[in-house]
């Protein structure tokens, strides 16, 4: 799918990208948002919060056994660090996505539908995760 294609996308808060397995990157700056959102004290929040990503390269938020984010939450279908959630969850699916996602997400399917009405390109199976990322999942761009 192009970048073009790819900005229409709505988000239908379906929560599928932040219950696909993988790690949720954060930066510095992100922990130090985080943690004061939370109210608990970053060292705290890095030994109890945190776990160093699968590459080593950063550290990631903590999952649940099924391999979800742990600030998604079920019942209200929404991000529990709404003001504060990570770049990485902002970018799905236009820098990153997980093989399969348009027919998993929501706004993925509502995008293909569109797109199909309209004429305009189909979707490509799998448009755009980068080198090196492919265990990368999430995002809300709610
Ligand atoms: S948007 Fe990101 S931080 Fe928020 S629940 Fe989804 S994966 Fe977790």
């Amino acid at each position: 799918m192009t970048e073009a294609l790819l900005s229409e996308f709505r988000c239908l808060r379906c929560g599928r990208c932040c219950q696909w397995e993988g790690p949720v990157r954060v930066t510095q700056q992100e922990i130090l948002a985080i943690a004061g959102f939370l109210h608990i004290p970053l060292e705290e929040f890095l030994r109890d919060h945190t776990v160093l990503a699968p590459d080593r390269k950063s550290l990631s938020l903590r999952e649940t056994q099924e391999g979800a984010c742990v600030y998604y939450d079920k019942k209200e279908r929404s991000c529990l660090l709404q003001e504060v959630k990570p770049a990485q969850c902002r970018n799905f699916p236009l820098h990153w996505n997980f093989p399969g996602w348009e027919e998993e997400c929501e706004g993925g399917k509502a995008l293909k539908k569109a797109m199909h009405g309209c004429g305009k390109t189909p979707l490509d199976p799998s448009p755009g995760v980068p080198e090196g990322q492919k265990e990368e999942k999430k995002d809300f761009s709610h």
